[in-house]
């Protein structure tokens, strides 16, 4: 099978795995214990939290250690909606937000928070002014994706969250990045909290990240002991964590390159797609996603299609695939029923070669004249 759903999750690198099994073999106390043991853990802990802070350019204390980008959000939501309701109970996102986003916040309004979903422009991407104009004395929140986990549309991240500081003091910034570290460089000088999984950069299913800056309190989702700065208690899955900080490192020094590569075997495959194929991904996005609908077909046929002819693809994001026919994210950009009904998800990796670039594209021609 040639595998091409990279953005639902990667591959694990050889040497995160070497590393982490060797780890657990090596390693095993509860690195909240005072024996020596207990001490090593603790020691292997802070230093995955050194190597992540650095790579991302923040403090050590503000990186928490969580199971994935899901587990981030919700941190990140609720514990700031949970937080500062006494400042107002006002969130901004968007309509194209991954679900662990848009599911929080219905929880939120459920609760009586005032959400406001703004609409993204034909590009996939969030237009800064009309953010700024939704700012309101009881905003506390503003909640925007880097990279769309369907169309690999990019938001401009370090203007939007420079604007809101400028137009308030009070509202906080979190960025659900889970499609973009690693893969395209972010600063977080204004970004106030950042989420994050291991499993898109080759790491381990079940790690990830919250960046959290020092200046702001959350409610935790979990009660319980005082791991992760009495964010997030349970006992450390410090292996995972020491994967995480490597996967994040080794990305992050071979960002570059996996760019080039992967925008290279995006430009082979747009170059020779038929008429009939409508490309949803902007020609500026992620080259590591490529969105696109098969006119008058439905995506689960296609896809299966796909299958039969050996390619993984997807068709809405996988979290939402057993739920949804049609994508929503397509829906909202192009005002196209018929267009987010027939749409498929190609997303590349490192590991992706040329060759298997034109066998897709082989299958990808096919569609056309093999599917009636
Ligand atoms: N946000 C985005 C943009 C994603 O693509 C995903 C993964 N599909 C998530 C959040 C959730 O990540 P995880 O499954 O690791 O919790």
């Amino acid at each position: 099978m040639l595998y091409f759903d990279n953005a639902a999750t990667t591959k694990i690198d050889e040497r995160i795995i070497s590393s982490y099994t060797k780890l657990l073999n090596d390693v095993y106390a509860n690195s909240s214990s005072l024996h020596k043991e207990g001490r090593k853990a603790a020691e292997l802990l802070n230093k995955s939290r050194e190597i992540i802070s650095s790579l991302l350019n923040v403090k050590n204390d503000e990186i928490i250690f969580t199971n994935g980008a899901s587990e981030s959000n919700n941190l990140a939501l609720k514990g700031v909606a949970h937080k500062y309701s006494n400042r107002g109970k006002h969130i901004i996102s968007s309509k194209v937000e991954h679900p662990s986003i848009l599911n929080c916040l219905k929880q939120l309004e459920s609760e009586g928070y005032e959400i406001t979903l703004l609409d993204v422009n034909e590009k996939g991407t969030i237009n800064i002014d009309n953010v700024i104009s939704h700012l309101r004395k009881d905003t506390i929140l503003v909640s925007l994706m880097f990279v769309n986990n369907e169309t690999g549309s990019i938001n401009n991240i370090e203007e939007i969250s420079k604007r809101i500081k400028q137009a308030s003091k009070t509202t906080l910034f979190h960025c659900d990045a889970t499609q973009g570290i690693g893969k395209i460089p972010l600063k977080l000088d204004n970004v106030d909290l950042l989420s994050m999984s291991g499993h898109k950069i080759y790491g381990l299913k079940g790690t990830g990240v919250l960046v959290k800056k020092e200046n702001i309190s959350l409610e935790p989702l979990i009660a319980g002991g005082s791991q992760e700065y009495s964010l997030r208690a349970g006992t450390s899955n410090y292996a995972g964590d020491v994967s995480l900080a490597k996967a994040i490192k080794i990305a992050f020094e071979e960002q570059k390159e996996n760019f080039i590569h992967v925008k290279k075997l995006n430009d082979i495959v747009r170059d020779s797609l038929p008429n009939d194929v409508e490309v949803n991904s902007p020609v500026d996005g992620s080259p590591y996603i490529l969105n696109l609908s098969f006119k008058g077909k439905k995506s689960a046929i296609v896809s299966t299609f796909f299958e039969n002819n050996d390619i993984c693809v997807s068709t809405v994001s996988a979290c939402g695939s057993q739920t949804n026919s049609k994508s929503y994210v397509i829906e909202n950009i192009f005002k196209d029923e018929e267009r987010a009904k027939s749409s498929v998800r190609i997303s590349f990796s490192k590991y992706n070669t040329e060759d298997e670039a034109k066998k897709l594209i082989e299958v990808i021609q096919k569609v056309g004249k093999e599917i009636l």
